[in-house]
């Protein structure tokens, strides 16, 4: 595969008349048919000629698009009218959607075309894409591996060179992680910087969408795009939304802080990763030191009995009623019933159950309120660590990419895939996996990732960082072998 145009050269090249939203569009359309064994897309957009005709008119009457023809596609759980938007569950597979997200909507008026909806665990519960009704994603540096998840379809629609950006959902680490074990830039911004309308939601005190691209120029342009106040999101921010990325000079006199906990049981892959980062930060005059945040070792713990009462809340509106599948019974309980039993995959189920347990009256002082206040002290930490440290680091998962089926039967060991990134959406903060390297595992180069995590509404200096690294050959990027 030719390493692809970045969104901001194809954007230039469509304003420059050297090419055309609908040229654009067919050649990700005819790499999305070739790379079609890699399962990234649920489904093509039928509307995507369409939204070219009306960009390459807008390009011809001289109005000035960012994102000018550039093909980008969606996760599945992010609402485009008149596609469907099944989030990977049989329960949504007739779905299609009366309107559009914030965020696509924003891709769509900055000229972007939407190609089609990416695959994704059921209802982006999970680190693997391997839950989805439409089946699994595979990751195109070994077809027997998973891509991460549950944002894997649009993390292997940008490895595999489908369109140059892309967005998911990360409420837990669903966009880095899948960019860690991909190969490729995946940032979560700020809690409250992306408007969440549109998305359907998971956990939404955690939910936030962001983009993968293969350039900290991409990534800039992609945010600068999809972010800003939305009055449909009451949690959406008043703030400052152009971001651009660094040079080298910017990290001078950064101060680094790896975060100690992260340092434990990593493979050595991603060990030598994270150190070779340090190194080349140092070697462009940041300053590295060690942190040590404590309370991370109820991360994990805290992160679910939040996420999955959140889950169980919010999945109550799937009673076969208004949205999707419908299963006749002989009475509404009945019907309501047989809807969820044949509408949800095992681990959506679990997450319902086990997340009404933790909110019923008896337990929820034990549960709920105990995860709240470990968020809490686990925001608190955070802070103090950013006395210290201008950005903190550690690596995006302590292991690459692992075989398909081999955490499927074990949900807590699928739930420790995300040690490294849950604690970030607890603290609502922005965090960036980049691409730093490789670990070489029976013969087959993987991927590997590194995270920085940043203040909240530091999301410039992660991109700061990312244009810096870059300058200094630190970025990692590679070209899967073709699929
Ligand atoms: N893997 C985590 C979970 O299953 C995070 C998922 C996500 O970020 N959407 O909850």
């Amino acid at each position: 595969m030719p390493a692809p145009l970045s969104a901001a050269q194809l954007a230039r090249a469509v304003t420059a008349g050297e090419t055309t939203p609908h040229a654009l569009l067919e050649q990700a359309e005819a790499r999305a048919h070739r790379t079609r064994p890699l399962n990234a897309l649920v489904s093509l957009n039928p509307h995507a000629a369409q939204q070219a005709d009306l960009v390459a008119r807008r390009v011809e009457a001289g109005e000035a698009l960012p994102l000018a023809g550039v093909p980008v596609v969606v996760k599945d759980n992010i609402n485009v009218t008149g596609t469907r938007t099944t989030c990977g569950s049989r329960m949504l597979e007739v779905y299609v959607s009366p309107y559009t997200a914030t965020a696509a909507q924003k891709l769509l008026n900055a000229g972007a075309v939407i190609v089609g909806k990416a695959n994704m665990d059921e209802f982006a519960m999970g680190s693997s894409t391997e839950s989805s009704a439409s089946g699994p994603t595979l990751n195109p540096w070994d077809h027997a591996r998973v891509p991460g998840g549950s944002s894997g379809g649009s993390a292997v629609a940008v490895a595999a060179g489908i369109t140059p950006v892309s967005l998911g959902s990360d409420t837990g680490g669903s966009v880095r992680q899948p960019a860690a074990l991909t190969g490729i830039y995946g940032l979560k911004p700020t809690y409250g910087r992306v408007s969440r309308y549109g998305l359907v939601a998971y956990a939404s005190s955690l939910d936030q969408i962001g983009p993968f691209a293969r350039s900290a120029e991409d990534l800039a342009l992609l945010l600068s795009v999809i972010a800003g106040p939305d009055p449909r999101d009451a949690t959406c921010l008043q703030a400052p939304t152009a971001f651009r990325a660094g040079t080298p000079d910017d990290l001078r006199g950064l101060r680094v802080g790896v975060i100690r906990e992260s340092l434990g049981g990593n493979t050595p892959g991603v060990d030598a990763a994270l150190q070779a980062m340090l190194e080349a930060l140092r070697g462009a005059g940041a300053v590295t030191g060690e942190v040590s945040i404590p309370e991370l070792s109820h991360a994990i713990a805290a992160y679910y009995l939040i996420a999955m009462p959140e889950a169980s809340s919010n999945l109550a509106r799937y009673d076969g009623m208004v949205y999707g599948l419908r299963v006749p019974g002989a009475d509404v309980t009945e019907a309501m019933t047989l809807t969820r039993e044949r509408g949800f995959g095992r681990e959506v189920q679990r997450r319902i159950m086990i997340g009404t347990y933790a909110l019923s009256s008896g337990y929820y002082d034990a549960y709920y309120s105990k995860a709240m206040k470990v968020r809490r002290l686990i925001a608190q930490e955070f802070n103090r660590a950013f006395e210290a440290f201008d950005v903190l680091v550690t690596p995006t998962s302590p292991f690459p990419a692992f075989r398909r089926g081999e955490k499927t039967s074990d949900p807590l060991a699928m739930y420790a895939a995300d040690v490294d990134t849950v604690a970030v959406n607890l603290a609502g903060l922005p965090a960036l996996s980049v691409p730093a390297g490789f670990e070489t595992v029976g013969g087959v180069q993987l991927p590997v990732g590194v995270q920085f995590i940043a203040p909240a509404l530091s999301d410039e200096l992660l991109l700061t960082l990312a244009g810096g690294l870059e300058g200094i050959g630190a970025v990692q990027l590679g070209t899967p072998p073709e699929a």
